[in-house]
């Protein structure tokens, strides 16, 4: 079906502009929608017939619907295009005690959702996870599944297809998404879980004109994604933005990658935890969410903790800074919850070291909820479809 559709363009330009074309106009629906024929052709700079041929093939191809018709000045109904919600993807979040397991459309909207318990054996999750992506697969039947994208807690080669590093999920080198293709026939793409966050902010977020950000993440460790002249940055073995494992002091305290007083060790959740303990003689499994609401319930113990962990956020952030001049810097994680404890902490120390010729960034707490990774996936399975080529 699509090539006959795609018959139909030959001679009328080269196939390099004839799938530039396309791409532009798929990507025009899927940010505008709902969107007219004759807007795209305007807003494209194409001509109207070239849109509308585009058109017909991306309703063949089931990529695109049409309706509802729209009302305009002097009797015009358009009809409006937008994408197929029936085209959809897996979205899979792993991280040190769960992995989620979600189902979203094509435009980014989470259909279901379901949470399995992390193993520490690599092999008992890839398994759990095979399973409850078999079930989805299973309970949706009348819709096309684009393919799984799954989130990482660690740095995965995509040459050699292995996870290369992941001090907080201590698993193995091992292939995790070959074992995946195999059980479901599906395409799988593996992501590190601060790059998933860029895509997501680039995506869906449509941050795509700022062409230099990074996204940290904070939870039990710290991860960056690095997007440098409007591209990711994986770097060799995949291992780019582990700015988390560069000590602060190489005196302080052991960090799961084995070394010493990374900055991960003093500005993560974990890290404020520990220091919420060495205030006090207490010692229970308080999570951070428990840290951040004694806070809030006038713990003074427990704001002085946080205020050591932003203090150290932002002078972790002065590497990135000077390393990399971003635009933006986009926060993810629980401490968003808590902005005012940690935003103008951060960027005062960010302020405090910025080059002469240099700029504090802007700083971007993610109220995500838990969201940006999953987010992340479905833009790293979709984006192979709409030529974005953010992680060529
Ligand atoms: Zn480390």
């Amino acid at each position: 079906m699509a090539a006959s559709g795609r018959k139909q363009f030959q001679g009328a330009s080269s196939e390099v502009v004839r799938d530039i074309n396309r791409r532009i106009v798929l990507n025009l629906i899927r940010t505008r929608h709902p969107i007219s024929r004759a807007d795209l052709a305007r807003v494209s700079g194409l001509q109207r017939s070239t849109v509308s041929l585009i058109v017909e093939q991306l309703i063949e191809e089931r990529w695109v619907l049409e309706g509802p018709t729209g009302r305009l000045p002097r009797g015009r109904r358009p009809t409006f295009l937008r994408l197929n919600d029936e085209r959809v993807i897996i979205a899979v979040d792993i991280r040190p005690t769960q992995t989620t397991v979600a189902l979203a459309d094509a435009n980014g909207k989470f259909i279901s959702q379901e949470i399995i318990a992390t193993a520490s054996d690599p092999k008992v999750t890839i398994e759990g996870l095979i399973q409850s992506i078999l079930r989805l697969i299973k309970s949706s039947r009348h819709k096309m599944i684009e393919g799984v994208g799954i989130s990482l807690p660690g740095r995965y080669d995509h040459k050699v297809d292995r996870l290369v590093f992941a001090p907080n999920l201590r698993w193995s080198e091992i292939d995790i998404r070959n074992p995946i293709v195999q059980a479901t026939g599906l395409d799988v793409e593996v992501e590190n879980a601060a790059n998933a966050c860029v895509l997501a902010a680039v995506w869906f977020d449509h941050m795509e004109e700022c062409r230099n950000l990074v996204v940290v993440t904070v939870s039990e460790g710290i991860g960056t994604g690095v997007w440098a002249n409007g591209q990711l940055v994986r770097g060799l073995n995949g291992m780019a933005g582990e700015f988390g494992h560069v000590p602060l002091d190489p005196n302080g305290p052991p960090c799961g990658c084995g070394g010493h007083g990374c900055w991960e060790v003093f500005a993560s959740n974990r890290a404020a935890l520990r220091h919420y303990f060495e205030y006090s003689s207490e010692s229970s499994d308080l999570t951070f969410l428990d840290l951040l609401s004694r806070a809030e319930n006038g713990d003074k113990r427990a704001a002085k903790a946080l205020e050591t962990m932003a203090h150290y956020l932002g002078r972790g952030m002065r590497m990135i800074v000077a390393g990399l001049a971003p635009e933006r810097i986009i926060l993810v994680g629980e401490l968003t919850r808590a902005w005012h404890r940690f935003g103008s902490i951060i960027e005062g120390e960010v302020a405090d070291q910025v080059l002469p010729g240099g700029c504090v960034p802007c700083l971007i707490p993610a109220y995500e909820d838990g969201m940006a990774r999953l987010r992340g996936t479905v833009a790293l399975i979709m984006q192979k479809d709409f030529g974005a080529s953010v992680t060529s």
